[in-house]
């Protein structure tokens, strides 16, 4: 299993440093095999954490350069950072990113040969129209997207299921993650309102191979429990 906290635009530098603390000692203390990876904030970024991957949540896809506010692949290096989220709907849709500037990043990050953890997921009037017009919604956000990468990883987010409490059902789930499984050989994470209570539950889906979460990882015990969950 693979499971991602993803920090968002949460925590100081100082609770990152606690928060590791905690995971990384449950980690060991209960010798968890599997990849647990934590997305935090730029500015809590550290050098080689043990038995834990750190990722980023985004990245600009240069070496350097004249690009006011964005950290490039220098700056990661610097940290020994080769695990990047990209395509996550927040950036998609509060932030605007377009299909073509996540493609771009894409093609940038997987020529460094960094851990692509790659969002999609439709938003609720998309999921209204039906499973067909949910998969052609996807399929898009599969533009400029090499499926075939070997250190992909592919997170199902539906937008609607993000910080609302809400997720689609299990059979809904196993649908769509089945109907990715089609499309790669990646490991297929869900996401969105994944909490203590139901991350067993939806790791146990057939063709879900991991959870990437949000509020619900902001405490350090809730994610181990949910690391504790993981089958
Ligand atoms: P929540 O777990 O808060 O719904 O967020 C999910 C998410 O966006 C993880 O990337």
């Amino acid at each position: 299993m693979i499971l991602c906290a993803n920090f968002k635009a949460n925590k100081t530098r100082q609770e990152t440093r606690a928060y590791m603390a905690v995971v990384e000692s449950f980690v060991s203390a209960n010798d968890i095999t599997d990849t647990i990876i934590v997305f935090p904030p730029f500015t809590a970024l550290e050098h080689d954490p043990r038995n834990v991957l750190i990722g980023v949540q985004n990245g600009y896809p240069v070496k350097n350069g004249a690009f006011t506010g964005e950290i490039a692949l220098e700056q990661l290096e610097e940290f020994g950072i080769k695990t990047i989220l990209i395509g996550h709907s927040e950036r998609r849709h509060i932030l605007g990113e377009t299909q073509e500037q996540i493609a771009a990043k894409f093609r940038f990050f997987a020529e460094q040969g960094f851990l692509i953890v790659y969002c999609v997921g439709e938003p609720l009037e998309i999921r209204e129209q039906g499973h067909e017009a949910l998969m052609a919604y996807i399929e898009k956000q599969f533009e400029g997207i090499d499926l075939t990468y070997s250190d992909l990883v592919l997170a199902y987010e539906p937008v609607w299921a993000i910080g609302t409490g809400l997720t689609p059902s299990n059979s809904d789930i196993e649908l769509l993650h089945g109907a990715l499984r089609m499309k790669t050989t990646a490991p297929l994470l869900y996401g969105g309102s994944v909490k203590v209570d139901n991350a067993g539950e939806i790791m146990a889906l057939e063709n879900v191979d991991g959870v990437l979460v949000g509020s619900a990882a902001l405490s350090a015990n809730d994610f181990c429990d949910m690391i504790a969950q993981a089958v």
